[in-house]
């Protein structure tokens, strides 16, 4: 059984084309701007079970747009591979069913988890927090070795990856660290693009819900000029394409 958040139909921000997208329930980090953060616990009473099977019944009625749009079904979170041998399930039907399979990670995860899902996944949307570990500390409560172990090790296994990189001013936009963020990826093999994502606070009315304290009130939205020269910057770096909503 997985344990799942909620099902987004017809998405088009998680990856290519139309997708079915799986928000599974659970997280281990603490991001400081995180918009979801009734994904964290797994004792979230309004969190369903479902079987992979039922999942596939949802997940069927998107083919025809998945087809017509090359998509397919993304799992994200939360964080999905927590849940490792659920998705390995759920993928090993979709692809023996022609769906194309993503996952939305952050990859602070151990190895042995991230292993099970290599051979079922088609795109990982990898999430890099922050290049500096200490820095990554402060910003989602943990470290990022292990993230960036493997973020490598699917490189390795010649998976596609889209990187993904939340502009967080006075956290995360330091040209400096953004610059090492783009020496790292430079030296991956199958990165295909860099989505830079701008800050903004749509989650933090979910924080005071849950009695948790937001620290990021007072942080504004990057400005459209920051982000334009730090996408230049990541493509003069990477020469991959990079994109910014
Ligand atoms: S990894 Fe995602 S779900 Fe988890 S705390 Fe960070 S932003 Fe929130």
């Amino acid at each position: 059984m997985g344990l799942v958040h909620s099902i987004e139909t017809f998405s088009t921000l998680d990856g290519p084309g139309i997708r079915t997208v799986v928000f599974l329930q659970g997280c281990p980090l603490r991001c400081q701007y995180c918009q979801n953060p009734d994904t964290w616990s797994m004792a979230n009473s309004s969190a369903k079970e479902y079987t992979a099977a039922e999942l596939m019944k949802i997940i069927r009625r998107g083919i025809p747009y998945f087809r017509a749009s090359g998509g397919g079904v993304t799992v994200s979170g939360g964080e999905p591979l927590l849940q490792a041998d659920f998705v390995q399930e759920l993928f090993t039907t979709c692809q023996s069913e022609h769906v194309s399979t993503a996952i939305d990670s952050s990859l602070y995860i151990a190895t042995s988890q991230l292993q099970k899902v290599l051979p079922v996944t088609d795109l990982f949307l990898a999430d890099i927090k922050h290049i500096d570990p200490e820095k990554s500390r402060e910003l989602t409560g943990v470290t990022n070795q292990m993230n960036m172990n493997n973020l490598r090790l699917i490189s390795d296994h010649h998976i596609s990856i889209w990187i993904r990189y939340v502009i967080v001013p006075g956290l995360t936009d330091n040209p400096q660290d953004v610059t090492s963020m783009a020496q790292l990826v430079k030296t991956l093999n199958t990165v295909e693009r860099i989505d830079l994502l701008p800050y903004h606070a749509l989650g933090a009315h979910k924080w005071d819900l849950l009695g948790l304290d937001y620290k990021l009130h007072e942080t504004q939205p990057p400005s459209s000029q920051q982000m334009t020269e730090l996408a230049q910057l990541v493509h003069s770096i990477t020469n991959k394409p990079v994109y910014w909503q």
